[in-house]
């Protein structure tokens, strides 16, 4: 072959050549980008030769090459999953299944009732095909979204009684679906939460939980619906807000809500854990208790109490002006720590 010169620019194929490349330290290579987007360094005499891609073209020719054969060699191609198919040959398979497989979980529903696939649909996946296509199913519809649907339910899986449904319409068709009607308009809640784009987790709760009707379903649950009985709890027999038991006991309103639930009442709501003793810092020359500085200004708790162990300010810097009585208190803690030893 004729030498030939390759310059930055030039385009072999997918591949278009950046610059002159080394590879384990040889010259004699391009840095090339392919057309796919990949980018490889490749010997300069097979550049356009032997190769003329990432590697991306001669995969995309074996792939069609697999399925081309593939068409041909089996007739039952469309039950594998790359084909186009596939969704329509297992609907076929289940079909049959329900009505003839007794091991079916749903057979009881179908043969059990008697009812039969006919006879060309039975025997002949391509006849079923035919029909399907014929009478609108639908090649980019997924999974559940469409399926086959008989008009008289106890007839049989046959052309005449069959027609493909979305999932959607068959599931109305059930008759335990439970309809909300408001302004004389009728409609499950799956409806309503579509029409109305809202999630039907959340109309569910407002109708069950709050007993919302009508047109409050579609609105936020009222302030003062959804806090009525929860922002103030029976203490020392006085209705008292749990903000404020927080704030002068020193315990987070999670764990003040937690106890009532569970029962526990007075003197048990506002206990501290024995490890866990009511501590609290100076913070922009106000005390807090150590929850709160976490709550409210983003402090970690271990960390806080580590600090305040090692008799630190919040930042963990030493305290400028320890009053005597601090250093006090630190000198006995520290003589009761050596006792202790
Ligand atoms: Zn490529």
């Amino acid at each position: 072959m004729g030498r030939r010169v390759l310059k930055p620019g030039q385009k072999y194929g997918r591949l278009t050549l950046l610059s002159k490349a080394q590879k384990n330290g040889r010259s004699g290579y391009w840095l090339c980008k392919c057309e796919c987007g990949n980018k490889k360094i490749i010997r300069s005499d097979s550049i356009g030769r032997r190769t003329v891609s990432c590697g991306c073209y001669g995969k995309k020719v074996l792939e069609e090459q697999h399925k081309r054969k593939l068409a041909t060699k089996y007739e039952d191609f469309d039950s594998k999953a790359y084909s186009p198919y596939y969704r329509l040959y297992h609907t076929w398979g289940h079909m049959k299944s329900r009505c003839y497989n007794a091991n079916n979980n749903v057979y009881y529903l179908y043969g059990g009732r008697g009812i039969k696939v006919c006879d060309e649909w039975r025997d002949n996946y391509q006849c079923f095909k035919k029909w399907a296509l014929a009478n609108g199913w639908d090649l980019h519809a997924k999974g559940m979204e469409q399926s086959i649907d008989r008009i008289d339910p106890n007839k049989d899986y046959e052309p005449d009684n069959c027609r493909w449904v979305n999932a959607q319409t068959q599931a109305l068709n059930k008759r335990n679906n439970f309809f909300i009607t408001i302004n004389g308009e009728s409609r499950s809640i799956t409806e309503w939460s579509r029409l109305k784009n809202i999630d039907p987790g959340v109309i569910r709760r407002r109708y069950y939980k709050y007993g919302l009707r009508g047109e409050d379903l579609f609105n936020p649950i009222p302030r003062e619906m959804k806090y009525a009985n929860n922002n103030k709890i029976l203490f020392k027999d006085e209705m008292v807000p749990v903000v404020d038991l927080c704030r002068q006991y020193g315990i987070s309103d999670a764990t003040l809500r937690k106890r009532y639930e569970r029962g526990w009442r007075d003197d048990e709501l506002i206990k501290r854990p024995e490890h866990k003793p009511l501590i609290k810092m100076e913070y922009k020359g106000k005390m807090y208790s150590i929850s709160e500085l976490c709550n409210n200004f983003g402090f970690k708790e271990t960390t806080l109490r580590r600090r305040y162990s090692k008799g630190l300010d919040v930042y963990g810097n030493e305290k400028s002006n320890n009053s005597d009585k601090q250093l006090e208190n630190k000198r006995v803690k520290a003589t009761k720590k050596k006792e202790g030893m």
